[in-house]
């Protein structure tokens, strides 16, 4: 046999096999998706979603606090709003007394060490459930649309939160949200992480359960990506880019993989995130339900995977099993 036939030298050892990634999967790389409701004493579960519930703001210091000492260190806030009156522009998103600026306070003074980011969208919002504001004829209407969610950033950003995350796909509100916050002397305080290639996906259905947020009529396809969109995924990603995102994101992670590591090839002097969608956590979930896979196995694979495509931040609901198994 040829010398350079010979690999497996390489990796006949546990930890040799560890060296062989480029980078492995860390506590500081796991950002937390957790729901935020509006009924301050909330431990509601959700079904679709295993092991996973709608909070309150006085049940956060209970469920966070044993996340902290396992070493949690940052999450993403999403809020679910039940008792509000919604409206065509989303007005309850950046009420004072709403879920999401609530919690920026109470977890800014409970675990002054968590890094707090925040979900910017208006579906949860809008009586309509779109992502941003609409004409007479239900098509979404951009510059209102963008002035809008760049508002409710800089009132996330202004409660405490270290990041802003918009999801709502309009064009242009990168630059409209790096503006505003820039205007209210916050540039230099708030990151903005943008959902920059987020697909119009099926994986969806257990985040909408957990938020409420379908849309009243039509769909997002308008706004969101096509599925098979490489080319549009990538101008998506450039253009963000270069309108100021900190961060950039691809969203569902596992069906999407070459669109990270082009991620990873358009912009790579930036943290790119990959958002392991609840559709990806509950598939999993099925699978090891099934006896298709152990579950901590097919957890690591498949985040081992993106990780692989040039992944560097993960919003996964595995959060809390992964600092549990980092450890053990
Ligand atoms: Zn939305």
């Amino acid at each position: 046999m040829d010398i350079s036939s010979i690999l497996q030298g390489g990796y006949h050892h546990p930890l040799a096999r560890t060296w062989q990634g480029r980078r492995q999967l860390t506590k500081s790389m796991l950002m937390y998706p957790i729901f935020i409701t509006d009924d301050p004493d909330a431990s509601v579960e959700i079904a679709s979603l295993p092991g996973q519930r709608r909070w309150g703001i006085n049940k956060l210091e209970g469920f966070l606090a044993p996340l902290v000492k396992k070493g949690l260190q940052s999450v993403i806030l999403f809020g679910v709003p039940l008792k509000c009156e919604k409206d065509m522009r989303g007005t309850p998103a950046d009420d004072q007394s709403g879920p999401v600026i609530l919690a920026i306070k109470k977890i800014r003074e409970l675990f002054p060490t968590v890094y707090i980011a925040c979900d910017v969208c208006l579906c949860e919002y809008t009586d309509h459930g779109h992502c941003g504001l609409l004409n007479a004829d239900g098509s979404i209407d951009n510059s209102p649309s963008v002035d809008r969610i760049a508002q409710v950033a800089v009132n996330y950003a202004k409660a405490g939160a270290h990041c802003v995350a918009p999801s709502d796909m309009m064009d242009g509100r990168i630059k409209g949200i790096k503006k505003g916050l820039i205007d209210a002397k916050l540039g230099n305080k708030c990151t903005l992480m943008s959902y920059s290639a987020k697909f119009a996906s099926c994986m969806y259905g257990p985040f909408r359960d957990a938020a409420g947020s379908a849309p009243s009529f039509g769909d997002r396809k308008c706004y969101q990506l096509p599925p098979a969109a490489k080319g549009l995924a990538r101008r998506a990603i450039q253009r963000d880019t270069a309108e100021g995102a900190d961060i950039i994101m691809v969203k569902p992670a596992l069906p999407y993989l070459d669109v990270i590591s082009d991620a990873a090839e358009l912009a790579p002097d930036h943290p790119l995130a990959c958002y392991q969608v609840s559709g990806e956590f509950a598939m999993i979930h099925a699978g090891a339900a099934a006896g298709v896979y152990d579950l901590r196995t097919m957890a690591f694979e498949a985040v081992d995977s993106m990780i692989r495509a040039g992944a560097t931040l993960i919003l996964t609901y595995f959060t809390p099993d992964f600092l549990e198994w980092l450890d053990n």
